[in-house]
């Protein structure tokens, strides 16, 4: 029985505690990492001020991204808190679930423009849906999800569009575009739509 990873390109090389909690050093000497995001959260906390919005986000946007650990969306592409929603999985793929978060953004929360973006090197392209098939011989069970691995990521970004200007449940589908980040340039490049 052989166990499954999936091997990204990001990997901090922090050694693994007892049960793969990675141990960090900082204010709670030994502490896991997420002791350390606790404690960041309490310095954020202590500077925190209510910037008083509502939920509706102010730029009336929706960014579907991928997951990746290098691409931080808000430096990106120059956003603001309260800026936009920002929807992430692994790939940025337009999933039942994306179309969801989608549907509620728009219809309940007012966005009206849909941003997708992926990106060079992404883990999705080194993946198979022999993956699930993997899954099921190690633990038994098939997943119900798709893997949505991919071989072109210009490809995908126009499947992600087109998922995106033809589900039912969506009230604006006129202005989505789907770009890929370059991760050594911090550069999009806008995929078109044909
Ligand atoms: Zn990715």
């Amino acid at each position: 029985m052989t166990t499954t990873f999936i091997v990204m390109t990001t990997s901090a090389s922090l050694p693994t505690g007892p049960e793969g909690a990675i141990r960090t050093g900082g204010a709670r000497e030994g502490g896991t990492v997420t002791d350390r995001l606790v404690d960041a959260n309490e310095r954020y906390a202590a500077d925190f001020t209510d910037p008083g919005m509502d939920a509706r986000p102010v730029l009336r946007v929706a960014v579907v991204a991928c997951m990746d650990a290098r691409l931080d969306l808000h430096d990106a592409l120059g956003l603001e808190l309260g800026d936009c929603h920002t929807i992430r999985n692994a790939g940025g793929v337009v999933t039942d679930d994306v179309i969801r978060s989608l549907t509620i953004s728009q219809r309940a929360l007012g966005t009206r423009s849909v941003v997708l973006i992926h990106h060079t090197g992404c883990g999705l392209e080194s993946l198979t849906e022999e993956f699930r098939q993997d899954l099921e011989d190690e633990v038994g069970q098939r997943p119900t999800w798709a893997v949505e691995s991919f071989r072109d990521v210009d490809q995908d970004v126009r499947q992600s569009m087109q998922r995106v200007r033809t589900s039912p449940f969506l009230v604006e589908t006129g202005d989505v575009r789907g770009f890929v980040f370059d991760v050594k340039t911090g550069l999009l490049r806008e995929i078109d739509p044909a």
